[in-house]
């Protein structure tokens, strides 16, 4: 047998032993092992940096406040409430229950998957571990085997805070993934493309495993008539250049008013070019794409938009041997380019224009509901015509990407985008199972008062029922 089938059958049968152990941790055991996870993550915040910078040569700065800063918050804000939200919260009876007591218990779901992308490839396994492991769980982590100098850093935190029956990481690619995806989980947390999240569904749905899926798409902004340009381009810009336009919430198209199409794209040629430089390979500020094989989907993308007739309006230039694609804005975009169906997962905005509100509205009714939806607007019929009318994982508006940051919103996407919700009390709840709880004190209880043999009496209570109940 290859080796990473003994490995996977090993690590699967240790947390499968142990999980109701695990299980046993109180809230404080619990919160000690997420506080040891997060001073290990601060004492190795140097080589952190440097993984990013080797896999995706993010910017320290950039790795600072997109991977370690929410890493870490997300720590403090279950190490914080973690308490509160797992204890057993008794709920408000009806007539029916009158006298009762009805509870709703956080059990933990058992042995769970995390299978995790390579874009955040620090942040999102820390993350989605730390409510795995606050809920009571074991976890199996598989991270992308295309981040590999992240992973290791990763996996010796990882070991030298949790025993392998608690947490491990198990590494590799397609065959490895598939291999321990044939594995009984109670619970598999994927993150990753819409493509593969349905291939995870069909392992899932072998075990009946519970599934959650943050999956991507094409999220996106909406720009009003009367916006301040200025301040939206800014906006626009940053949401798209972090990461090198590889983050699943980035805004994937510019929906904006006909009429302010070409202000738009003289602000952003200047806020790139005073950004960036003339040459945006340059900027030490700019990620690269994290391999060939996606430089090439991400240049075809743009190739083709042209070869149908689309403009390049900015950017567009390309050093294959880096793996970098500068800052791009396209325009005039025929129906059937390939740039407008899938999802970029690059620097590269392309710009649809619209004439009255009710057009951008069909525009995007026609896609799959997106993972984000940015809109840019000071009016409230606006926003509320546009956040009423369609549905989206989440609706920022004035803003991108922040609201994953926020500790009391769930993150997550809706049918094509994912399912099932992330972070904070949300991620909590995600891995347990709310169980409902009800015991009956009083001596009068339905069993009693509806029992054989039906009679003229029971007629009356269930008429009784239908009337008043
Ligand atoms: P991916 O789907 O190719 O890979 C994700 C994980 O699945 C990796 O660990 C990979 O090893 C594994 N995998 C790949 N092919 C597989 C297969 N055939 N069978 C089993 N496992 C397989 O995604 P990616 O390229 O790593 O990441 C980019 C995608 O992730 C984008 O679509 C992005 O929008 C999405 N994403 C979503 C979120 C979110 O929170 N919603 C966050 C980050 C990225």
């Amino acid at each position: 047998m290859e080796d990473y089938k003994d490995k996977a059958d090993y690590l699967y049968r240790l947390q499968y032993d142990n999980k109701n152990e695990v299980r046993k941790l109180s809230i404080a055991q619990r919160i000690e092992l997420l506080k040891k996870l997060k001073s290990g993550i601060e004492k190795e915040r140097k080589n952190i940096q440097d993984s990013l910078y080797k896999d995706l040569r993010k910017h320290p700065l950039e790795s600072d406040y997109t991977e370690i800063f929410p890493a870490l918050s997300e720590l403090d804000l279950f190490i914080k409430n973690l308490h509160r939200w797992a204890k057993t919260k008794k709920v408000k009876n009806n007539l029916i229950f009158w006298g009762n007591k009805a509870y709703l218990s956080y059990e933990p779901k058992g042995n769970c998957l995390i299978i995790s992308p390579w874009n955040y490839p620090f942040l999102l396994p820390v993350m989605h571990l730390t409510a795995c492991v606050a809920a009571g769980n074991t976890a199996i982590l598989k991270p992308s085997e295309f981040t590999p100098h992240t992973t290791q850093i990763l996996e010796s935190i990882i070991e030298s805070t949790f025993p392998k029956k608690h947490l491990a990481v198990f590494t590799g690619a397609v065959d490895e993934t598939s291999y321990i995806l044939t594995k009984k989980f109670n619970h598999i947390h994927f993150t990753g493309s819409t493509k593969v999240g349905k291939l995870i569904m069909q392992a899932a749905a072998v075990h009946l495993s519970g599934l959650t899926l943050e999956l991507g798409g094409k999220s996106p902004a909406i720009i009003d008539k009367r916006s301040n340009l200025k301040d939206v381009t800014q906006k626009l810009i940053w949401g798209k250049m972090v990461n090198l336009g590889q983050t699943c919430i980035a805004p994937d198209y510019v929906l904006i008013h006909e009429d302010i199409e070409q202000d738009f794209i003289n602000e952003f040629k200047t806020q790139c070019q005073q950004c960036f430089g003339n040459d945006s390979s340059q900027s030490a500020d700019l990620a690269r794409i994290i391999d060939n094989r996606n430089f090439l989907r991400i240049k075809n993308l743009i190739d083709d938009a042209q070869h149908k007739g689309a403009k390049i309006v900015w950017g567009a230039t390309f050093k294959a041997n880096e793996n970098f694609i500068s800052p791009t804005l396209i325009r005039q975009i025929p129906q059937n380019a390939l740039i407008l169906e899938e999802e970029i997962f690059g620097p590269v905005y392309p710009i649809i224009t619209y004439q009255n509100k009710e057009e951008a509205l069909n525009y995007i009714l026609q896609g799959n509901k997106p993972l984000s939806m940015y809109i840019f607007s000071s009016c409230n019929d606006f926003v509320n015509y546009f956040s009423n009318n369609t549905s989206a994982g989440a609706v920022l508006v004035n803003e991108v990407l922040v609201h994953i940051q926020h500790p009391r919103l769930p993150f997550g996407g809706i049918n094509h985008s994912g399912m099932g919700q992330s972070t904070g009390e949300y991620g909590f709840k995600e891995f347990s199972h709310i169980k409902p709880i009800l015991k009956m004190t009083m001596p009068l209880t339905p069993s009693k008062l509806l029992s054989f043999p039906y009679t003229a009496k029971t007629r009356k209570m269930v008429n009784f029922m239908l009337k008043w109940l």
